[in-house]
Order: C-alpha cells, then structure tokens, then sequence
C-alpha cells in the first residue's frame, strides 16, 4: 500500500512538473513571438490638411539614443528641459508647422506661436488636441501639467494657465523637443 501511494505520488510529481515545463516553454514562445500590432491612432496631419489614422511609435531606449542628439535625448526620452533662451526655436518666427523631433508628427502651427518672454518657444495652443497628451506632473515639488507627443510618448514641455486671452494657455515648449518646416496648411 506503501508502495502503491509512492508510486502514484511520484507519477502525479513527474505529471505536474512536466505540465509545468510545458506552460513554461509555451510562455517562452509567446515572448519570442514578435509583439501583437499595436492599434493605429486618429491624429492631424498638416500636409494631408486632415486627420490620419497613424501607427504609434515604440522604440527601446537603446534605439532613441542612436536616432536622437544627446540633447534631444535628454529632453524627449528623459523629461530634461533646455535651458531657457538656449534653444534655436525662441525666437524664431518663419510660417511653418512645428513636428516632433522624435517621431515628426505635427504638433503646432507658427500663427499659435508668440513670443511668452519666458526663453521657451511658446504657443498658445497644439495643432489638434488629438496630437498630444497632457498629464499630471508632481516632479520638483510642483504641480505642472506636462505636455507629451502622442505618437511616440516623447515629452515636449508643460503647459501653463497663464498664457494670451482668449485661449489663456501657454504651452511651453523645447526647442530640442521640435523640428520646424516650413509647409503653410
Ligand atoms: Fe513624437
């Protein structure tokens, strides 16, 4: 009898450790299979003089840090910001749209742009709300709301209750952050 329950214990062991290798092989494969596709987002596009639908853009850390400058970098991918009248785009005033230097998507209009006086390219509103994502920033004993690319997540600057009537916002931007072209829609 002894024997008998031996036997079925170790045959029930050797039965649960191999369904447990198998549910750990299968969950090996589901993470060497390539990631599900990631849902396609509605935004503006300035050149198409509309809204697209886009893929969102998801890069590792090792690959942001090839495509972008080192200040880019830091102010996109590490929520850094310039230091202020350091960036090329303060006091810059040609008719364009401003896209972001990560993922080019369009993110404001130079009719939005004036000049805040504070050093940071500033706007008083984004191209299309549906082109960024805004969300509670706590960092620096603060409350800030900061402003991010919706594309590709690369963070942008903050926005500020204290901008021109009658909008009254001020979305204050890093010059690193952007990447202007001169395309008039
Ligand atoms: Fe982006």
């Amino acid at each position: 009898m002894k024997l008998r329950t031996a036997v079925f214990g170790s045959l029930l062991l050797s039965g649960m450790a191999g369904i447990m290798l198998l549910l750990h092989a299968a969950n090996g494969l589901a993470g060497a299979a390539p990631a599900a596709a990631v849902a396609a987002i509605r935004v503006y596009s300035a050149e198409k003089g509309g809204y697209i639908m886009s893929e969102p853009v998801v890069r590792t850390d090792q690959e942001w840090k090839k495509l972008l400058t080192p200040e880019q970098y830091k102010i996109l991918r590490k929520k850094g910001t310039e230091r202020a009248y350091s960036g090329i785009y303060d006091k810059h005033h040609e008719q364009g749209v401003y896209r972001c230097a990560g993922c080019g998507l369009d993110l404001f209009r130079s009719e939005d742009k004036y000049d805040s006086g504070t050093g940071w390219p500033s706007f008083t509103a984004p191209i299309s709300a549906e082109n960024i994502i805004t969300r509670p920033d706590n960092s620096l004993f603060t409350k800030r709301t900061e402003v991010l690319c919706r594309r590709c997540s690369g963070h942008l600057g903050h926005v500020f209750d204290d901008g021109p009537k009658p909008r009254g916002l001020r979305y204050c931007m890093n010059s690193a952050a952007l990447q202007f072209s001169a395309i008039r829609k």
